[in-house]
């Protein structure tokens, strides 16, 4: 049977209900957009408990199915916002008791990789998971997701967001900078800040900002920021796949979604001799179905959680997460 699952660790809430293959049955979305300024967690929270209950009613109906029909009940415990989590998890929680169904804890870090490695068909392929509020280069050893590089400051869709709002465009900016990048040219210096296989993006908001002061063009600057810190990401992700010696690379996170980003992974694969993949858009933001996927995952390889013990781990890290379906 299905297993439904609830995301909602940072500015989106999203239910999706997904069955053995994975077979995605319905990813039914809602996104939090801040009138001003970044995410609020309150506020986020709030939008998220008014869509949820509405959200979990379009995706039984896209995909045809009753309550009794589900399996479990999945949901992302962390990391993420408190209050966000906090909100996922109780609608989660009520629908497990409603139901009479189990209720099955998913890292959020985790469910990325899990649906990038399911669509791809790549067991052992390296992650590289680009988001709003984590960057990490991820692969599997000795029995659980280990993160062999990441960023040291904020997350790279973070860093992308904070300054295109800066410079005066809208939440989410990732896409914005990609289309306003088509038009730039000229590569302005920015600091390229690469730690081993770490990464740091506050350097370049910091100088992104004082060249828009000096009067940058915007499509230039959006082309510069592009370049420099796609290119910080694919050196780390070719760095991971030296010291591994195989393997492909997958990519997962909204940032994800970048062409440039693809673009310049692939041929970085491809020079090495390797591969790359990405998942469709809706499958590389966060969603529900990826939670509902790993849920289905962790479900059928006996885990759940009681609704007492299921407290929300905002700062759970994904290479704490035992991965008994991969044992
Ligand atoms: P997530 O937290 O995984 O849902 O990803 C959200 C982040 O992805 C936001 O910071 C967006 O700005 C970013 N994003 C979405 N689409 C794109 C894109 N085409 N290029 C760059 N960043 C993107
Ligand atoms: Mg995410």
């Amino acid at each position: 049977m299905p297993v439904l699952g609830i995301e909602s660790t940072a500015h989106t809430a999203s239910v999706g209900i997904v069955a053995e293959g994975p077979e995605v049955l319905s990813n039914a979305s809602d996104m939090h957009r801040p009138k001003a300024g970044g995410i609020h967690p309150r506020e986020a929270a709030n939008h998220h408990v008014e869509v949820l209950p509405g959200l979990v009613r379009q995706a039984l109906d896209r995909a045809h199915l009753r309550p009794a029909e589900i399996e479990a009940v999945a949901f992302s415990q962390g990391p993420g916002l408190g209050p966000c989590l906090r909100a996922g998890a109780t609608v989660a929680r009520t629908l497990s008791l409603l139901w009479e169904r189990p209720l099955v804890p998913v890292n959020h870090c985790v469910a990325h990789v899990e649906i990038a490695r399911a669509l791809s068909g790549l067991d052992d392929a390296l992650l590289l998971y680009a988001s709003g509020g984590n960057t990490q280069v991820i692969a599997h050893g000795s029995g659980r997701y280990r993160v062999l590089g990441e960023t040291l400051d904020v997350g790279i869709g973070n860093f992308l967001d904070k300054l295109w709002i800066a410079l005066g465009g809208s939440f989410p900016g990732g896409p914005e900078i990609e289309r306003e990048a088509r038009q730039g040219s000229e590569l302005l210096p920015l600091p390229y800040s690469v730690h081993g296989m770490d990464v740091a993006f506050s350097g370049m908001l910091t100088a992104g900002l004082a060249l828009a002061a000096k009067g940058a063009a915007r499509p230039d600057l959006a082309y510069s920021v592009e370049v420099t810190a796609y290119g910080m990401l694919t050196e780390i992700a070719e760095r991971a796949l030296a010291h591994r010696g195989q393997g492909a690379v997958v990519l997962g996170g909204g940032v994800a979604c970048n062409g440039r980003l693809r673009e310049m992974v692939r041929a970085m694969a491809e020079a090495r001799g390797t591969s790359s993949f990405a998942p469709p858009a809706s499958l590389c933001v966060d969603n529900g179905a990826m939670i509902a996927w790993t849920g289905l995952l962790a479900h059928r390889a006996g885990l759940r959680i009681a609704v007492e013990d299921s407290a929300v781990l905002p700062r759970q890290r994904t290479d704490q997460v035992e991965l008994p379906w991969r044992s």
